[in-house]
């Protein structure tokens, strides 16, 4: 018996055999039967191309069948998986190629010259290619060769795959997972969201990140379900899905946009079990305003590349809006003063430290950074702020990162921006601290107004005065027409610091 993720995969695959895995829009599917065979194939192609077990396989492709099967053909001869975000530029990919030293970079057709180049400088041995289409020069090869029908023996801890973080808070890190990890935290998850193989999982997802690569494939994989795998989040096309689906996994802009059409209501997810949010903040008023709409409370969760998922509202119980839940089963936490590690009192703010079977093995090729956020006893130091309400369940107030300090004051963001959010004519706000003077940072709030709206600079600030302490008062307003996000819908805070920057020279 090997600890091989896959061999646990190919256990439940096998007995689902004709059912679908996964099916898209355009009529292509693979059954449980089609995805073991190709990942024998692609597992062989690999091996020609003398990737060993222990090796790095970067993938930037475009989302498809295929990259999950190869993801699975990794695994299964004992290659590590490491995709990487298909906005990154060829220079980026240059950064992470040299990184990671791959053995191969699998990327899409139409970049391969410059991806060979890229290679080249970062010693990559090989590139192939992998379209949307099953074409590419990787699933050429896997026509041809000898399908590696076994399962390469895996220790638990041994590495399955390495994802990069979202660089939200710096430069991104590669978070090194192990079977073990992915593998314990599948199993919990598919156990308390009760995925079963009668589940159709609505996937819009990029496959690139934790999210929609691991919560998502790997909750399918370890209970029979189905993927309807969409390209991406496109408005139509998941209300078109939505009654023949039974959970969809989503991050918050999913949900404010479906709730902006018509269309969302209660018909229309009638056949509908279960929607999970993730990756960034749900509003309490999105959560709220779906539930009436749709009868279904969202199952906010909330986890990150380096430990997958950590704690999640509940299936049966209470769905508090504006929390993440409890720890999942076999996962620890506590909220620290994050110089010392020590508990904070009940119900305070502290740093959010998680300990179990899926914190990952460390940040590759930084063991500094390792060292730092990886403490002795095993708690991970996660840099998000949270408390504990009254019920157990957590609250995450922001990124540590993100606190403001204000004259010798901590500015919790969350809280002023719940405040602006409140005004009639505010769709949402960004609070952030840029450096002054006087006060250290100036709190700083960037506001988008709801289409159609007006207000001015001195009427936000005076709809503050008598709801939030002074040094909490923004000292500036700014209005923009959108905040910047990334593709999981998380604010750039970094970008608006950037921008505003010097106002207070
Ligand atoms: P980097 O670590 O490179 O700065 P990142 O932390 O954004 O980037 P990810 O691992 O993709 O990279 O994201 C994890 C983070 O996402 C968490 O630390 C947390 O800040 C945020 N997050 C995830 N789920 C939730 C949630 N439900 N509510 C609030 N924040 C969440
Ligand atoms: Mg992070």
């Amino acid at each position: 018996m090997t600890d091989n993720l896959f061999e646990t995969f190919a256990q439940r695959m096998g007995a689902q055999a004709d059912k679908d895995f996964i099916v898209t829009p355009d009529g292509r599917r693979y059954s449980y039967t089609d995805a073991l065979a190709l990942s024998a194939r692609l597992a062989g192609a690999l091996k020609d191309l003398d990737v060993k077990p222990g090796d790095r396989v970067a993938v930037q492709v475009d989302k498809s069948p295929e990259a999950i099967i190869l993801y699975l053909a990794c695994l299964r001869m004992g290659g590590v998986y490491l995709p990487l975000n298909t906005g990154y530029t060829t220079a980026e990919v240059g950064y992470f190629l040299g990184d990671a030293e791959p053995a191969l970079f699998v990327c899409r057709p139409a970049a391969f010259a410059e991806a060979r180049s890229i290679a080249d400088e970062t010693n990559c041995p090989n590139v192939e290619t992998l379209g949307t289409g099953g074409d590419g020069s990787l699933m050429d090869l896997a026509r041809v060769a000898h399908p590696f029908e076994s399962v390469e023996a895996r220790d638990k801890d041994d590495l399955a795959a390495i994802l990069y973080t979202s660089g939200t808070t710096g430069r991104s890190k590669g978070a090194m997972l192990t079977h073990g990890n992915l593998g314990s935290n599948a199993q919990s998850l598919t156990e308390a969201w009760r995925f079963t193989a009668d589940d159709r999982l609505i996937h819009a997802l990029p496959i690139f990140h934790t999210h929609g690569l691991f919560v998502a494939c790997n909750v399918v994989l370890m209970s029979g379900a189905s993927l309807y795998f969409l390209p991406k989040f496109d408005l139509d096309a998941v209300i078109e899905a939505m009654p023949e689906g039974t959970s969809m996994m989503g991050v918050p802009t999913f949900y404010t946009r479906l709730l902006q059409d018509d269309r969302l209501n209660k018909d229309l997810t009638l056949n509908m079990r279960l929607f999970t949010s993730g990756s960034a903040p749900l509003t309490a008023d999105t959560h709220k305003a779906f539930e009436e709409r749709t009868g279904h409370a969202i199952l906010e969760r909330y986890g990150m590349t380096e430990t997958n998922m950590n704690t999640s509202n509940p299936y049966d119980g209470a769905r508090i809006a504006g929390t993440v839940g409890k720890p999942l089963p076999g996962v620890e936490i506590r909220i620290t003063d994050a110089e010392t590690h020590e508990p904070v009192a009940d119900g305070d703010i502290g740093m959010l430290e998680v300990r179990g079977p899926n914190v990952f093995k460390g940040y590759w090729r930084m063991p500094e950074k390792t060292k730092e956020e990886l403490l002795d006893d095993g708690f991970f130091v996660t840099g998000d702020l949270a408390q504990l309400d009254e019920n157990g369940y957590v609250q995450i107030v922001g990124r540590d990162k993100d606190l403001v300090i204000s004259g010798g004051f901590n500015v919790y963001p969350k809280e002023v921006e719940q405040v602006i959010d409140e005004m009639d004519a505010v769709d949402e706000s960004a609070v952030i601290g840029v450096p002054h003077p006087d006060f250290g940072e100036g709190v700083t709030a960037v506001v988008v107004l709801k289409s159609g709206a007006k207000t001015t600079e001195a009427e936000v600030l005076a709809a503050l005065k008598d709801r939030l302490a002074k040094y909490k008062q923004p000292k500036r307003v700014f209005f923009v027409d959108s905040l910047p996000r990334n593709t999981m819908g998380k604010v750039q805070k970094n970008q608006l610091r950037e921008t505003y920057k010097t106002i207070y020279d």
